[in-house]
């Protein structure tokens, strides 16, 4: 069994991750891709939305997708969450089953500051999306990494600790730029699913002026 991670804060979920989703369970012939909302990230105290509330919105907006499922164990655990972890609980649940860590660029550029990021690559594969707007460079030692652990997308799934990269649809779209016209009062129509807008606007969130 094939299964792959996709981990993030999702504050909202766009189609920035989802489309990129759908390509990563297609071209890597998952069996299950799950979405893994994480309750404080490296990177920012907070979230804006509460974890629930994110969760909801990424179960709304994969409600008629097969193979794609959401993961909320992060959220029971005391923040912060670290992939290390989840990744270890996963393998104890199934230790038949093969891991595919999927990033994005800009995630996969502070990969080497995760925490026991070593250990990460014992446990699963990663597979590297492309992400627009990223810089080109990557730090000597994520550059190393890759370099040392390149392999073609076809040979991953198959060991551990390998790297590939994919190319998918290039989407410049973010979380933080959502927050921002939604605290402007504009639409984010067509960035997010429908269902995911219908709730956003239902409920008024990251209206309040606080971009995040
Ligand atoms: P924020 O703007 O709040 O930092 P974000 O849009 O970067 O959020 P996250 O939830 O932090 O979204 O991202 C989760 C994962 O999805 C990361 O691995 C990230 O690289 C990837 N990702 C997010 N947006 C895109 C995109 N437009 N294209 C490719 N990958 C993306």
């Amino acid at each position: 069994m094939r299964i792959g991670m996709l981990g993030g804060m999702f504050d909202p979920v766009h189609i920035g991750h989802l489309r990129p989703a759908l390509e990563f369970h297609a071209r890597l012939a998952l069996d299950e891709l799950r979405l893994v909302p994480c309750a404080t990230p490296g990177h920012r105290e907070t979230a804006a939305l509460p974890a629930e509330e994110r969760v909801a919105l990424v179960e709304a907006a994969i409600a008629d997708i097969d193979g794609i499922v959401v993961d909320d164990r992060e959220l029971k655990l005391p923040p912060p969450s670290y992939t290390v972890q989840t990744l270890r609980d996963m393998h104890a649940e199934n230790g038949e089953a093969s891991y595919i860590l999927g990033m994005g660029e800009d995630a996969f550029r502070g990969f080497c500051r995760w925490k026991e990021w070593e250990a990460i690559l014992d446990l699963a594969d990663i597979v590297v999306m492309h992400r627009p707007g990223t810089a080109e460079e990557l730090d000597p030692e994520v550059a190393t990494l890759l370099e040392s652990r390149r392999v073609a997308l076809e040979a991953i799934g198959k060991q551990v600790g390998r790297i590939a990269t994919l190319e998918v649809t290039p989407l410049a779209v973010s979380s933080t730029a959502i927050r921002a016209m939604l605290a402007r009062g504009e639409d984010p129509k067509f960035l997010v699913p429908e269902a995911v807008r219908q709730r956003i606007l239902d409920n008024r969130y990251y209206m309040n002026g606080k971009a995040g």
